[in-house]
């Protein structure tokens, strides 16, 4: 999420979410910190989408609940997607329909859309014009020459901006660090025509739910193969059936069919299209590996795992494609033929891009520090000034003021957690906890005490789970508990949350001195 100034006013560019790492157990997705804007939210003139990727669309309804009436501004189809998300929040929201080559004002923002492509389609780079001057974001981007919609990144717009003067080029820097160029979306039609080929069982297909192009080859492939196609999976279901709506995908009559329908077909003549190429354990893939879902993959099946391998997902899918292997089913990914390629432009690209537009600075953004380095370090290699490349963080506040762009402070952004019901509920030290009940378990001691003299009246109670659990391995803790105790009633500490805190330290040593661990103890005095 990117928010631009201006006299006062604020224009929001992107709202997405993150997804939770192994080591933020229990959350189910992250969202920008709205601190900042939240006492600035009537000077909202818009929230700016660049395309439909939940990285950049997934924290909308959170930001509608903060204000409703925002006017939601971006393409056909990226609107088409944000607005059946948000139906699920139940949230009809302000739309403004926009499209490659339009501009429009939107407050104090003059706003010019640009085509680029991507992995979804329908992305647009945003040009905006202020009297501080002309800012080109391009939201994700690639230089695909032939897409399969035909809708090339617009390179002639952005020459045009650049002629005009752009003052500062936010862009994407995802693959900065990847050499050379990213190849077409199209030249994965021989692998994928080949799974369909020589599969002769089923052909069980995993991507994104997003990637339109993909499953058109898919599709097209299934057509040209006699086979039945039937989609699997809520967010595969809803999208597709909105890309097809709204002519996105085309679907030769008769391709797609329910999943029950596919019963009466052989193998030979089934193809499915399903979520969870990224080894998500509620997704249709994943519940298949499990045997968890009404679809037994079997000898002969060849699963399709036409998605990229997103960095920290690998232990999953390896999992994934371990069982399904394991069921007899031909695995065919990422890592043993050509069945993805990249949605992000790559170095030669990005180079093309400052060559282009020749901006004053550059501010490289999407991506972790080294992405963005890198792409900083392309736009110096093109001969921009590295005093005016910005790498910014989450958080800071870049000033453009007389054609330069400058770090000038920071504001507050960071991760907020939703977790069930609850947003920003869950904190750093929740997420502690829980890793620490995951890795050592938990210990609640109970201790029966004269509160004069700090005695224990009988045995603690020691009660553990994912700990260790043999009474007897806790015998040797009530010494260095009951010191605890008659520390405290000597120091004439009476506060009970000082003295568990005693009691916890005590335990916590004791647990680490004899058995090495260090579980979440828990203690509770009772006056005897
Ligand atoms: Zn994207």
């Amino acid at each position: 999420m990117t928010v631009f100034e201006h006299d006062g006013r604020l224009l929001i560019v992107d709202c997405g979410v993150l997804f939770p790492e192994e080591h933020q157990p229990g959350v189910d997705v992250i969202l920008p910190d709205f601190t900042w804007i939240r006492d600035r939210l009537d000077r909202i003139d818009a929230v700016v989408l660049t395309h439909g990727h939940e990285d950049h669309i997934g924290g909308v309804p959170y930001l509608l609940r903060e204000r409703p009436d925002i006017p939601v501004v971006g393409s056909r189809l990226t609107l088409a997607f944000i607005e059946a998300k948000l139906k699920e929040h139940r949230i009809t929201p302000q739309t403004v329909e926009v499209r490659e080559g339009q501009r429009q004002r939107f407050g104090s923002f003059d706003c010019e859309f640009i085509a680029v492509n991507h992995s979804i389609p329908d992305g647009l780079a945003v040009a905006i014009r202020t009297a501080a001057g002309l800012v080109l974001h391009t939201g994700d981007f690639k230089m695909d020459q032939f897409p399969l919609d035909g809708r090339v990144t617009d390179l002639r717009s952005f020459a045009r901006l650049g002629e005009e003067g752009v003052d500062l080029f936010l862009v994407d820097s995802t693959n900065a660090e990847v050499p050379g160029f990213t190849v077409s979306e199209g030249e994965l039609a021989p692998a994928i025509e080949t799974v369909f080929r020589t599969t002769p069982g089923r052909v069980i297909v995993s991507s994104f739910a997003s990637h339109v192009h993909r499953i058109q080859q898919v599709l097209d492939a299934a057509h040209a193969h006699g086979r039945k196609v039937a989609f699997v999976g809520r967010s595969m279901v809803r999208n597709m059936g909105i890309a097809r709506e709204l002519g996105y995908l085309t679907v030769p009559k008769g391709l797609v069919v329910d999943l029950k329908d596919l019963d009466r077909l052989p193998a030979n003549q089934i193809a499915l299209v399903c979520t969870g190429s990224q080894g998500e354990p509620l997704a249709a893939l994943s519940r298949m590996a499990n045997r968890d879902h009404p679809i037994r993959v079997t000898e002969g099946d060849t699963v399709l795992m036409a998605s990229s391998l997103i960095p920290g997902n690998e232990n999953a899918i390896y999992r994934v494609i371990n069982e399904l292997t394991r069921w007899g089913a031909n695995v065919v990914h990422k890592g043993n033929a050509k069945v993805h390629v990249s949605g992000h432009a790559s170095a030669g690209e990005l180079a093309y891009c400052f060559n282009i537009i020749k901006p004053r600075n550059v501010m490289p953004v999407h991506g972790e520090w080294r992405h963005l380095r890198a792409n900083a370090d392309i736009s110096i290699l093109s001969g921009i000034d590295p005093k005016r490349t910005v790498i910014a963080e989450d958080g800071s506040v870049i000033d453009l003021v007389n054609g330069r762009a400058s770090i000038t402070g920071t504001v507050p952004a960071g991760l907020v957690y939703v977790d069930g019901a609850t947003v920003g509920g869950i904190t750093e030290e929740s997420l502690h906890v829980r890793r620490t009940l995951a890795e050592e378990g938990v210990l609640t001691i109970v201790c029966i005490a004269d509160p004069d003299t700090g005695k224990l009246a009988e045995e603690p109670d020691y009660l553990a789970h994912g700990f260790a659990s043999d009474a007897m391995d806790f015998e040797d803790a009530t010494p260095a508990i009951q010191r605890a105790l008659t520390k405290a009633s000597k120091e004439g500490i009476v506060d009970l949350e000082q003295i568990e805190e005693l009691v916890r330290q005590a335990a916590s040593t004791w647990a680490h001195r004899r058995h090495r661990r260090s579980p979440l103890i828990i203690p509770v005095i009772v006056d005897a």
